[in-house]
């Protein structure tokens, strides 16, 4: 057990991995304190997620959520310090008495505060897996120049980090690892016509068959974008080269990912599919703490089952695999391609069996360009955006 208490700012706070966090914390109060809160604009949730945890710091989007919340928080008596802003973001991110930094916000939005959070060393709990699929080699490098902890939170990550051997060097070959297996639910449409996906609604591409998320990531799994952006996860995270990362369907989502060794060794990670697991192990690391997680009964569920990816059908998957080869400002592209496809759909603007041509278009649209530092992602960024919307506009079909 720690000597005090670790202290925590949860970026995305009100956020299905947010909550989740929240949840854990809860569970421990001897062990976490809050020091601060994010959320772009559920200003009542994170409300209430103020009086219960009492941080120091509260951080909306806009001066207009700021007074809202502000006057929420005197109506309850709580002295909550409550600022506005992308600024204000990356300032909690790098408070000097903050120990650990869970980045949970969704898309690209969560990279600069993500960043300044590695910059000052901390503890990073990463769930916002499109900061590090845009700006690897600069996130990565940034890890490592400021001995920063970096713990994934995605449930494949968390999953192959506690299948590695426990000093991995981030070599394969000297620590006898051959392969990683990355496991994928195939989505709610893996057994649906191509036919009929030109008609998905954005309720059906949310109801994810195994996991409650956010409505971004849920379009993700449904595409199976999610398991390309995870692809290009692991290769940063553990220096894996993609013909390495193999992707297998494994549709009941209770093997988590598992990596294979030289000896002909698989270690797998399995519970059941609930984000608590992956976040109070990050949360805890080294030690082990409950989540409240259910635990596995595997006579209940009799049997596991595994096929192979069908790329035809899920060619964002192949896209993802494609921009990780091209390298440079290709993944960048991809994921704010990604992420204006995706709003699109969500706004029912876009058809959903669309969206990997919009990608596919805005990647060979945009200009490809080297990747130094962060100037250089964000120009990427920008650059895909402005191509993806010409491409979404151009290409609408009402769903
Ligand atoms: P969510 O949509 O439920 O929550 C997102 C959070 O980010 C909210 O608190 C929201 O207020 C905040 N936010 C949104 N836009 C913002 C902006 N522009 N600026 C600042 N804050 C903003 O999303 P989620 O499902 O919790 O996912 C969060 C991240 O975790 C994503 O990157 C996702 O890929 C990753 N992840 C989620 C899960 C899951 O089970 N939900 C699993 C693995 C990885
Ligand atoms: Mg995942």
């Amino acid at each position: 057990m720690t000597a005090r208490r670790q202290r925590l700012v949860v970026l995305g706070a009100t956020g299905s991995i947010g909550v989740n966090t929240l949840d854990v914390v809860a569970r421990h109060p001897d062990r976490f304190e809050v020091l601060a809160l994010s959320a772009q604009n559920r200003v009542e949730r994170l409300a209430d997620q103020c009086a219960r945890f009492k941080p120091r710091f509260a951080v909306v989007g806009s001066d207009a959520a700021a007074d809202q919340l502000g006057k929420l928080l005197r109506q309850s008596g709580c002295e909550t310090t409550v600022l506005a802003g992308a600024e204000a973001l990356e300032r909690i991110s790098s408070l000097a008495e903050a120990d650990a930094v869970m980045a949970a916000i969704v898309g690209a939005a969560g990279l600069r505060p993500t960043l300044a959070a590695v910059r000052a060393g901390k503890k990073v709990l990463l769930a916002n897996k499109e900061a590090l699929v845009m700006a690897g080699p600069v996130f990565m490098k940034e890890v490592q120049k400021n001995d920063a902890i970096l713990l994934p939170i995605d449930s494949e990550h968390n999953a192959i980090y506690q299948s590695l051997p426990k000093n991995y060097s981030g070599d394969l070959s000297s620590n006898g690892v051959r392969r990683i297996l990355l496991t994928a639910s195939g989505g709610p449409f893996r057994q649906t016509p191509a036919s009929d996906l030109a008609h998905v609604t954005p309720e059906q591409a949310c109801a994810h068959p195994n996991w409650v998320m956010g409505r971004k990531i849920s379009v993700d799994s449904a595409t199976m974008m999610n398991k390309g952006l995870e692809v290009i996860e692991a290769h940063w995270l553990f220096n894996v080269p993609p013909e390495r990362i193999e992707v297998v369907i494994h549709p009941q989502s209770v093997i988590h990912s598992m990596v294979e060794y030289a000896d002909g060794s698989v270690i797998a990670q399995l519970g059941n599919p609930d984000m608590r697991t992956p976040i109070a192990y990050a949360l805890a690391y080294p030690e082990r703490i409950d989540a409240g997680v259910t635990p596995l009964d595997l006579c209940r569920i009799g049997s596991l089952n595994f096929e192979r990816p069908d790329f035809e059908r899920f060619p964002c998957l192949r896209l993802a695999y494609e921009a990780l080869a091209q390298g440079g400002s290709a993944p960048a592209v991809l994921n704010a391609a990604n992420e204006i496809a995706v709003e699109a759909f969500l706004d029912r603007k876009l058809a959903f069996d669309r969206i990997p041509s919009i990608i596919e278009q805005t990647l060979r649209n945009a200009p490809w360009a080297e990747v130094c530092n962060l100037d250089d992602v964000m120009a990427a960024d920008a650059a895909a955006r402005k191509t993806a919307r010409e491409v979404v506009d151009a290409r609408v079909r009402p769903a």
